[in-house]
């Protein structure tokens, strides 16, 4: 099968025809062999109806209904399991990504090369307090990644070599990182195509302004975990070593002090009045602690079941 499309959705039921029919038309005019899995998270309208009457029209359509709402990274991660195309293909429900783009993104994975390829809404259709800081967002992400040239790391509408989404796994919200995801699992080749993006037509949007609270702190905890995940000590041991000597020095600064003062038979002043006395006081009790703390990291990490879970590209056997 050549393509997957991946459509995630809650509460879309108005657009779904409509998607359905223009991703087919697409399919159609280039005569790909197709399968599009809308994964309904546990919308309260009735999206799944639509779904089941437009499989009955359409025997390319299939579905995964939850029976909650979980979020979009739980929705992607089981479309992803189920895909069968050798390019898999996500795309928005609500019909801000345009299925025009499919070719176009499928003709960059099977010829150019890339192992993803994200969309970049160069010209957006959403209002200010929206656009503003997500361009604060990719600025940030661009950094912390360290993949130099994306420029809209969530664009819903992105296309997959099939060997990536069967290696990494979205949870949580971590669909705002999946080229991130893609880089740690060793898929090098992230490129990026200008999209199109056309306002929302039916709807709301289903994500509020807090998404860029929680999205920050995901990327902080998907940093930590891929470049200290499996080797805590090597953060916590070297945060508690320094504070551990800052510590030692300042006690031995306030025992040379009151030595001093003995020596010269000066009226000794008591070590509680230097500041140095609560700097060695604080500095090996948090140097203890990171230490400390690196060890149960340490133990945890020991104990995963996915310790020892490395990416394998190819096997003989
Ligand atoms: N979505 C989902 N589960 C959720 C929230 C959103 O599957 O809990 C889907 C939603 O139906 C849409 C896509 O994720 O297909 C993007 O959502 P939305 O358009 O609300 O996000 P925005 O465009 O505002 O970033
Ligand atoms: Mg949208």
């Amino acid at each position: 099968m050549d393509i997957s499309v991946i459509v995630p959705l809650y509460n879309e039921a108005e657009s779904l025809p409509e998607l359905e029919a223009w991703i087919s038309r697409v399919m159609k005019a280039y005569a790909y062999s197709y399968e599009i899995i809308f994964v309904n998270d546990g919308s309260t309208d009735n999206s799944w109806q639509t779904i089941l009457d437009l499989r009955e029209k359409n025997p390319n359509v299939k579905g995964v209904c939850f029976r909650r709402n979980y979020g979009k990274s739980p929705a992607l991660n089981v479309g992803f399991e189920r895909a069968l195309g050798d390019v898999v293909i996500t795309m928005d429900a609500d019909l801000q990504d345009s299925p025009d783009e499919i070719p176009e993104l499928y003709k960059m994975i099977v010829d150019d090369g890339y192992d993803l390829v994200s969309g970049w809404k160069q010209k957006r259709y959403d209002p200010l307090s929206k656009t503003i800081p997500t361009k604060l967002f990719n600025a940030t992400a661009r950094r912390v990644s360290g993949i130099p040239n994306l420029h809209d790391f969530n664009c819903g509408l992105k296309a997959y070599r099939r060997d990536v989404v069967k290696n990494i796994e979205v949870y949580g919200e971590m669909h705002r990182y999946i080229p991130y995801l893609a880089k740690n699992a060793g898929f090098a080749r992230i490129g990026e195509k200008v999209v199109h993006h056309q306002a929302r037509k039916y709807g709301k949007t289903k994500f509020g302004l807090n998404r860029f609270v929680n999205g920050y702190l995901d990327l902080l905890s998907l940093w930590f975990v891929s470049t200290f995940g499996k080797k805590p000590m090597h953060i916590f041991g070297f945060l508690g070593t320094i504070m551990f000597l800052i510590g030692f020095c300042a006690a031995i600064a306030v025992g040379a002090i009151k030595l001093c003062a003995l020596w010269a038979h000066e009226p000794a002043r008591l070590v509680t009045d230097t500041p140095w006395f609560y700097i060695a006081l604080t500095m090996m009790i948090l140097g203890s602690q990171f230490f400390l703390t690196g060890f149960i990291g340490e133990l945890i990490s020991r104990n995963s079941a996915d310790r020892n879970s490395y990416q394998i590209k190819d096997e003989i056997d």
